[in-house]
């Protein structure tokens, strides 16, 4: 099979909202008069992002996912994406569940597949997302203020607790079965919040995805605000989803451990976000018209740096290392 047959087959069809998609040079997209469109760029590299065995349907997925999670974290709407591979060989079964997990997540959000490229090469995916949000509207990095609350979204730690097990880490691999396959769910399969990342719009002051970690990412939107924050570690302690499924199988956890997971952990696509106290209704009612839950990890401060307290009010110093492709 060819290049041209191998694009027909697997990532051609029919153009809905788009006004041109797969088979030209270029696609045309028209956005709404009023809007913005919103473009973002991920990639996935073969031992970097996933390992070589991993299930090709849960990396079409996460190819797309991780993307979505950057438009959610904008408050903007899903339109499109291109999509470019570099492939080793043509394996059709692997193409055919590659295609429909990341069909099937496009489908989901109304976001079509309108163009991309396709190489031979090691095994490399870049998708670029096209979304659309009212013009000024944008959630940004740079609106978090003195003040505000800060919340997360979901769970957090998870998926690097199955990584950790999937690399033999002592402890994460000793978690029961059931609990190391829901971890690992949230490690291949993540979730993106487009839907709370929407209904954060004119709510939330400032937002992002938690790609790499928690406290490193919350450092973006520090520093792009010029404040600093202040986080309550027993609030985040219960965020990884497992401590929920099974409060026994936390127990056997160094809680040292657990924060490293929740607080550092990375590949969470969590959104992270704050808003003024006056919004607190709003920001539950976005949490509960999106079926997403938050929780209010801490608070926005005049003072820059990010300080570690525990339920007592009381400082922690610790160090929590977020994920840096060339640290
Ligand atoms: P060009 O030579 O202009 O870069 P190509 O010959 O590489 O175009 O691709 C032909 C068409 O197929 C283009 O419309 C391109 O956007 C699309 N395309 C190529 N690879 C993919 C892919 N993996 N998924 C979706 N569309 C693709
Ligand atoms: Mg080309």
């Amino acid at each position: 099979m060819g290049e041209f047959d191998l694009i027909a087959r697997y990532f051609t069809r029919p153009v809905r909202r788009a006004t041109l998609g797969v088979g030209d040079d270029c696609a045309l997209l028209a956005p709404a008069p009023g809007m913005q469109l919103a473009v973002s760029t991920d990639m996935l590299v073969e031992g970097r992002h996933f390992f070589a065995n991993v299930d090709p349907e849960a990396l079409g997925h996460k190819a797309l996912a991780v993307n979505l999670s950057d438009l959610a974290a904008c408050g903007a709407r899903p339109l499109a994406f291109t999509l470019a591979l570099a492939l080793p060989r043509v394996d059709q079964p692997w193409l055919q569940a590659f295609a429909g997990g990341l069909l099937r997540l496009a489908d989901d959000h109304g976001c079509e597949l309108i163009g991309g490229d396709t190489t031979a090469g090691p095994l490399n995916i870049c998708v670029t997302v096209f979304g659309e949000v009212p013009a000024g509207q944008a959630l940004l990095r740079s609106g978090a203020r003195a003040g505000d609350d800060i919340y997360v979204s979901g769970t957090l730690g998870d998926a690097r607790l199955a990584l950790d097990a999937l690399r033999g880490h002592a402890q994460a691999a000793a978690l029961p079965a059931a609990l190391l396959a829901a971890a690992r769910q949230r490690l291949e399969r993540p979730t993106p919040r487009v839907a709370l990342g929407l209904a954060l719009r004119g709510v939330a002051s400032s937002a992002l995805d938690v790609s790499d970690g928690l406290l490193g990412d919350l450092g973006h939107i520090l520093r792009a605000s010029g404040v600093g924050a202040c986080i309550d570690l027993s609030k985040t302690i219960n965020l990884i989803a497992f401590s929920a499924l099974q409060a026994s199988a936390t127990a056997q956890f160094d809680a040292d451990y657990l924060q490293q997971c929740t607080l550092a952990g990375g590949d969470d696509y969590e959104l992270a976000f704050t808003a003024a106290p006056t919004h607190r209704a709003d920001v539950a009612a976005a949490a509960q018209a999106s079926g997403t839950p938050v929780t209010r990890i801490g608070v926005v401060e005049t003072t820059p740096g990010l300080r570690l307290i525990d339920a007592q009010g009381r400082p922690l110093v610790r160090h929590y290392a977020s994920f840096d492709h060339f640290a």
